[in-house]
């Protein structure tokens, strides 16, 4: 196999914008829909289905710091400590219901972390604070396909990926879930390809699901969650398909036990390309 397509990278300045919380909609009992307006996000652009921005949340000990920017790049504030998580943009209206208005999942998991908490707690009239994105990694042109595999903290991209190829490029979403009030998180978009798998299993039947496509040389792969449930997933594509890096887009969003995951790092540590 070779590489057949690229994914166009476009950066945009840093802007932190400043924001209320509109409404807050129960999407399943473990998501919650928070709905941001302010004049801050006048110019706001998200154009890539995985694209991200970083929320600015309250610590333990409720101080919300936020850095500012500076000439030479981002400042931290004097007071407080950063708690900073990445987000998907998932939907963005110029035009809302007074004002500009951007949409963002929370995944309430019950853990204890400052974006959960806060966002359990959301009310209208709250203030929030983010910042980017800082770049677009664009949709590949040229793919004759799009397979999508995550958990439900990538559920918010994998929606931006149905509504982006449709109906011109068929989806497939195979997507294991701790809550299966979830399985209906795309029932309002035609066409595409879904299968769900909840319980203990869930991860395995994913990676089962996987090996049973046909992935062609200019299919295109987004695989998103929990990062030790991505490896294995990587490792099918790349070592035994032999997929280009270049075909596929592997992150872990998150990663059981670990505060705040950094997931520019490596996906695996044995093969870090
Ligand atoms: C590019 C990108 C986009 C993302 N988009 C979204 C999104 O749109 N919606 C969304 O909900 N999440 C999204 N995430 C995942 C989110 O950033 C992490 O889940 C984050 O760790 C949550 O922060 P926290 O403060 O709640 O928990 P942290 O303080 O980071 O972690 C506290 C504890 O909770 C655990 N934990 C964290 N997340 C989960 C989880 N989902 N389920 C179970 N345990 C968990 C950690 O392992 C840790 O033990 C995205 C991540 C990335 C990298």
């Amino acid at each position: 196999m070779s590489v057949v397509f690229e994914s166009k990278r476009v950066r945009r300045p840093l802007a932190i914008r400043r924001v209320t919380v509109a409404r807050v909609t129960e999407v399943a009992p473990t998501m919650v829909r928070v709905t941001l307006t302010g004049e801050e996000l006048q110019g706001f652009e998200a154009p890539g289905p995985a694209d991200h921005v970083k929320g600015f949340f309250p610590g333990p000990d409720g101080i919300l710091a936020v850095p500012t920017i500076a000439d030479d790049g981002m400042r931290q504030p004097e007071v407080g400590t950063v708690h900073a998580r990445d987000y998907t943009p998932l939907e963005f209206r110029e035009q809302g219901e007074n004002g500009p208005e951007l949409d963002i999942d929370f995944v309430i998991h019950g853990d204890d972390g400052p974006a959960a908490q806060w966002a359990v707690n959301a009310k209208p009239g709250d203030t929030f604070a983010f910042g980017g994105p800082r770049g677009s990694l664009m949709p590949p042109e040229g793919a004759s396909d799009v397979v999508v595999v995550t958990d439900e903290t990538g559920l918010p991209a994998a929606r931006r990926f149905f509504q982006n190829f449709l109906p011109e490029v068929p989806v497939t979403g195979l997507f294991f879930l701790t809550d299966p009030d979830l399985r209906n998180y795309l029932d309002d978009i035609d066409g595409g390809t879904r299968q769900w798998f909840v319980g203990d299993e869930r991860e395995a039947q994913a990676e089962q699901a996987l090996r049973g496509l046909d992935i062609g040389e200019r299919t295109f792969v987004f695989l998103a969650g929990e990062a030790g449930a991505m490896v294995p997933l990587r490792r099918y594509l790349r070592r035994e398909l032999g997929l280009p890096a270049g075909q596929m887009d592997a992150s872990g969003y998150w990663k059981r036990g670990i505060v705040n995951l950094d997931h520019h790092a490596p996906l695996d540590p044995t093969d870090p390309e």
